[in-house]
């Protein structure tokens, strides 16, 4: 594996300054990659365009061939890839295979909706004209991404833009380029054109500011930060830049008295504790009523107590590394937070004997609304608990936060449910189901999580301009 930059089809960047790519669970060095900045975006962002006017003219059915070729190429990989994801990002490595497989559905997925792009004849007022939809691709396309899921996060974006017929910049994070730039060696050999995809790894402050500011990039795509998600907007703003922005998220879990216990028991510890905690879509508030609050806290314990910590390349693992130092002190500072203002620790609380980036799973119960845990993105292993009395208190508590990207409920009463996710203000529900996450799927958030939509057929949408074409006949 080269480890540089992809530009007009070259591997190039060789004579640049290094970024280091370290493993979270060892602290040692994986690799390191270039550290691009303005130059370098420039010429992607050239190239993407010149490859513009090639890729835009194909077929839907040419571009559609070559994203398949693209998917089998990632399956055959998927051993590969996953290590890699693991060894830079930390995540165990079931976890990882499955990311790589739900990583290529997503190119397997806008393979076929290439071909459904359709437009639309709109009935006309006047007997000499017609009246048409046509759609166009959008342009060069910048896409940024984030640590956490660096395959996923990368295909989400790629497929629907390059089955459109548009054009890409990639910018990974500089935690997690490997896999990105191992994808991109992949695409090379599917066939697709020179320019078609570059990816510039370093300094996200260089690259991003030509990304957002470049005319030539017409729409700029990003997963990250709710923070740097506000810097970019603005950054766009002067260029009319078209955003997709998948944000952050603090996902409220509401467990009501009639939830099935084992089905919440197994939905929270999906939610929660995948990837370590660290996914936008992980429960960070959960919300259990008062006469289920000591069972359900019962069963919980017992199920967390068998997660095991450790290296995710280590058979078994359930909680690997979290990203960096600074997360664990992010964490352990919630849980003294939560400690100090009265909550119990019912089981974790703390780091475990090994060396590494680790946090133990952990369970907190008597929470209260006033403890940092309930307010920000904790991003790690731990599960606060609080308990609630009414439906109504517990909706307020979940809408009472900036974010809303995903949010859980556990019932098993039909109308019950309905009404609760009625009323929630999230862009993705996991009723009875703590993994609600689909290619096929709408995935994106409301409020201060985001704009626009990634997968099923919507994906697509955002990476397609609208036409209206009047025909004087
Ligand atoms: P981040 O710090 O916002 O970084 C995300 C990406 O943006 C990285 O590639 C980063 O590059 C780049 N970046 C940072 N500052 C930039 C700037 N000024 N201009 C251009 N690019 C810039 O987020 P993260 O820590 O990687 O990811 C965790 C966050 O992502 C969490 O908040 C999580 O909830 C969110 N997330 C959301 C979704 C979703 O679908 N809604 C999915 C996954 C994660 P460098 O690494 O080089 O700094």
């Amino acid at each position: 594996m080269k480890n540089l930059l992809y530009i007009n089809g070259k591997w190039t960047g060789e004579s640049l300054a290094k970024v280091e790519v370290n493993n979270p669970a060892t602290g040692e060095k994986v690799s390191s990659v270039p550290r691009g900045g303005k130059e370098e975006t420039l010429d992607a962002v050239e190239a993407a365009y010149k490859a513009f006017e090639i890729w835009s003219s194909t077929t839907a059915y040419e571009r559609s061939s070559i994203l398949k070729k693209y998917y089998n190429l990632i399956i055959e990989h998927e051993r590969e890839l996953a290590e890699l994801m693991t060894k830079e990002m930390g995540k165990p490595l079931t976890e990882a295979l499955g990311e790589v497989h739900y990583a290529a559905n997503y190119i397997e997925w806008y393979a076929e909706q290439a071909k459904r792009i359709y437009g639309e004849t709109i009935p006309t007022h006047d007997q000499d004209k017609r009246l048409q939809v046509w759609k166009k691709p959008v342009g060069v396309v910048a896409a940024i991404t984030p640590w956490n899921f660096p395959a996923a996060m990368l295909t989400r974006k790629m497929g629907p833009a390059l089955a459109a017929g548009c054009t890409v910049v990639i910018k990974p994070s500089s935690d997690t380029p490997l896999t990105a730039i191992k994808l991109v060696e992949l695409a090379e050999k599917a066939g697709f054109p020179q320019g078609v995809i570059n990816i510039v790894t370093g300094s996200s402050k260089e690259i991003g500011e030509v990304l957002l500011t470049d005319s030539r990039v017409r729409k700029v795509t990003f997963t990250g930060s709710t923070e740097v998600g506000k810097v970019l907007m603005k950054q766009g703003a002067d260029t009319i830049k078209k955003l997709s922005l998948e944000l952050g998220g603090h996902a409220p879990i509401i467990i009501c008295n009639d939830a099935d216990i084992e089905k919440a028991v197994n939905g929270t510890i999906a939610s929660k504790f995948r990837n370590a905690g660290q996914t936008c879509v992980c429960g960070n508030r959960i919300y259990v009523q008062s006469d289920i609050y000591d069972t359900f806290i019962n069963s919980f314990a017992e199920k967390v107590k068998e997660l095991k910590v450790g290296n995710g390349m280590v058979e078994g693992v359930d909680i690997g590394p979290l990203i960096n130092y600074s997360a664990v002190e992010k964490v352990a500072k919630h849980v003294e937070d939560a400690v100090h203002k009265g909550a119990s620790i019912v089981v974790g609380g703390n780091q475990p004997e090994e060396k590494g980036n680790y946090y133990n799973p952990t369970i907190l119960k008597d929470i209260t609304n006033d403890m940092m845990i309930m307010h920000e993105e904790t991003f790690g292993p731990v599960a606060p608990i609080q308990k609630f009395e009414n439906i109504k208190e517990a909706i307020e508590l979940a809408n009472n936060t900036p974010y809303g990207l995903a949010a859980y409920v556990f019932t098993e009463n039909v109308s019950q449910g309905t009404k609760i996710v009625e009323k929630l203000d999230y862009g993705i529900i996991g009723w009875n189901d703590g993994s609600p996450s689909a290619v096929q799927a709408p995935f994106g958030g409301m409020k201060e999580s985001g704009l626009g939509r990634e997968g099923g057929h919507q994906g697509i949408d955002d990476f397609l301009e609208i036409q209206y074409v009047s025909i004087g006949i």
